[in-house]
């Protein structure tokens, strides 16, 4: 973002340490919607949410959410407000698998972030492991990263949403299986990710974060939670990666 010119510590210096960060990491770890893509760019997020609200209240389910979470944007908070009052139940498979239709009919409206493709291209060129950890479907992610001739640069190593909703981030579940797999130290660990919850699954996983922030509000949600490193755009992360190139 802006950060560069925001910061108050010398830019040379910030610049150091990014550049350490993004050259050191021998595994690299994606969040998938956000760092990759904007999965609910054409078909929205509110929407669905909207959705989910509406499919419960046909079936006399309203109670089961409070009035905030029935005016909540984000189709994953409603799918876990249900999964806390009935945890593992038929009622929360039903919904996750709506959730995860929905999540397919979005791939085709998904809208590229700037400048990942050759990101993650030039990262898998240079040696590093990657790999997908993400509170969306793996099959979701799997169908996208086809549609970008990037299924090479991951695959078999994408960790998504499981029957078990307690395991999504913050949970470090989908980045322990990421690290387990691929017989990666945490150390030499970076995960990218655009969420409080990114950073927070990181931190308890132990690996290193960089925060991508595509406006000033993800920004500050990010620097809230604690998040040292993050960019407003994946270029200067490219630039770095390949002058070490
Ligand atoms: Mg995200």
């Amino acid at each position: 973002m802006t950060s560069d010119t925001k910061q108050t510590e010398p830019v040379t210096e910030l610049t150091a340490e990014l550049r350490g960060l993004i050259t050191g990491a021998r595994f690299v770890l994606f969040d998938f919607d956000g760092p990759i893509c904007r999965l609910f760019a054409g078909h929205k997020a509110e929407q669905v949410a909207e959705d989910q609200v509406r499919w419960l209240e046909a079936r006399g389910l309203s109670g089961l959410l409070t009035d905030e979470e029935r005016a909540e944007p984000d189709p994953h908070a409603v799918l876990r407000a249900v999964d806390r009052r009935h945890q593992g139940s038929d009622l929360v498979i039903e919904l996750e698998e709506r959730l995860t239709s929905q999540e397919l009919r979005a791939v085709g409206l998904a809208y590229p972030t700037p400048y990942v493709d050759p990101l993650i291209r030039t990262w898998h060129a240079v040696g590093a492991r990657l790999a997908i950890a993400t509170n969306n479907s793996p099959l979701v992610a799997s169908r996208y990263l086809a549609t970008r001739g990037l299924t090479d640069c991951f695959a078999p190593h994408i960790y998504g949403r499981t029957p078990d909703l307690s395991l999504l981030k913050p949970h470090p579940h989908c980045l322990n299986r990421a690290l387990s797999a691929l017989g990666a130290e945490p150390s030499g660990t970076l995960m990218i990710g655009d969420a409080d919850t990114d950073f927070q699954a990181a931190e308890r996983a132990g690996v290193r974060f960089l925060g991508y922030a595509r406006n000033e509000g993800k920004e500050k949600i990010l620097r809230a939670a604690g998040a040292e490193f993050v960019v407003g755009s994946l270029q200067p992360v490219l630039q770095i990666l390949r002058g070490q190139t």
